[in-house]
């Protein structure tokens, strides 16, 4: 499940138009045409992030102006998400493609202007001229006009064309750097960040809608030992393995979460404690039936098992409590022998 809504790669006609409106934006709230607020804006004008648009929303119908805090925190929390190196990157592209489309405007209108001026007064002299012969020299200049004006035209549509694609592939990269800031990327698995942004939707409905979620909190057994005997290398395979297996035994809308180490999350939105159950105990059976080989050696490795806790939400209770007392039954699985799965209390 992906926890953010994505910029999808637009085509450069769509992008061009945001690009247009977000310029808009910033000219209509007085607002500095910089990387950060045309970043910000450009993502506003898509409306692909609801949060956002409420948030930005709020600010701008508020009489508060916009600050460079102020965009900078909305910028780091809905589009790169703490990815801070990315961001300064994306920030010095983003202004060097608007710096480039600005002065390629500029020089048009200025060029365009001076040239229109010229063929005014061709027209005039056109105007008064009685012999054909004197019309030439005049005809030539405003041909020669023209194709100059076309020339211009040309050239600052290639401008706009190379900045479009760039633009696109900056918003692929943006893309990119959201997810992996919400992706583990040993596993691909989401990260504490991910999960918390399902919690954040889930949260903001509950109290109209009173939705089930269980949580499944697992811990892998004795896997210090595992990293002891086969290497840390062999250890990461492990946790890779393990996090497809837990991807394999879920659906739909569920998520699998890298909470820790070794340390995994299963969120089952609308799914009685019955059913979560068995999901808990397939991933137990599916861990243990697992024969996984030493990496250099391709000695067989100890068989692998985990300890499960399992907890569903109870009406009111916040999320650390629901967490915890998930926790508190995977420590009670440890607890009677390992290699279990536990119902909180
Ligand atoms: P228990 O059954 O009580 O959970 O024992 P355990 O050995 O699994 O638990 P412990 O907390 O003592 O050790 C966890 C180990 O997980 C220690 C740490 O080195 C290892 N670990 C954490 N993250 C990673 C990782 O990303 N890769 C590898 N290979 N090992 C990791
Ligand atoms: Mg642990
Ligand atoms: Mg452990």
């Amino acid at each position: 499940m992906n926890c953010y809504p994505s910029l999808t790669a637009d085509t450069p006609e769509q992008s061009a138009e945001y690009f247009r409106l977000a310029s808009k934006m910033l000219v209509s709230n007085n607002l500095t045409l910089n990387a950060i607020n045309f970043c910000l804006f450009y993502a506003y004008v898509t409306g692909r992030d609801p949060q956002l648009t409420k948030r930005l929303g709020q600010i701008l119908e508020s009489d508060s102006s916009l600050t460079e805090d102020m965009a900078t925190s909305l910028l780091e929390q809905y589009i790169c998400q703490g990815n801070q190196a990315k961001l300064e990157d994306l920030s010095q592209d983003f202004l060097q493609i608007v710096v480039r489309m600005m002065n390629s405007l500029v020089r048009l209108a200025e060029k365009t202007s001076k040239s229109s001026q010229r063929m005014e007064v061709c027209a005039d002299q056109l105007s008064n001229i009685e012999q054909l012969d004197a019309a030439l020299p005049i005809i030539e200049t405003v041909i020669s006009e023209t194709r100059q004006l076309s020339n211009q035209t040309l050239n600052l549509q290639a401008d706009l064309n190379s900045a479009q694609s760039e633009i696109v592939s900056l918003k692929d990269q943006v893309t990119q750097a959201q997810q992996e800031a919400s992706i583990d990327m040993l596993t691909g698995l989401l990260n504490r960040r991910g999960m918390s942004q399902i919690l954040e939707s889930f949260f903001t409905n509950v109290e109209e809608s009173h939705p089930q979620l269980c949580l499944l909190m697992a811990d892998i057994d004795h896997f210090k030992a595992i990293n002891d005997r086969y290497g840390h290398l062999t250890g990461d395979k492990v946790l890779s393995r393990i996090a497809r297996i837990l991807v394999q035994q879920i659906k739909g809308s569920d998520s699998a979460i890298r909470y820790g180490g070794e340390e995994f999350i299963v969120l089952l939105p609308e799914t009685k404690l019955s059913n979560a159950l068995i999901v808990a105990e397939n991933i137990r059976n599916g861990i243990g039936k697992l024969v996984l080989k030493q990496s250099n050696t391709r000695e067989i490795m100890s068989k692998i098992t985990i300890s499960l806790g399992v907890a569903c939400y109870k009406r009111d209770e916040s999320i650390e409590s629901l967490i915890d007392r998930a926790d508190k039954a995977m420590y009670r699985a440890k607890g009677r022998g390992r290699n279990k799965t536990v119902l909180a209390e």
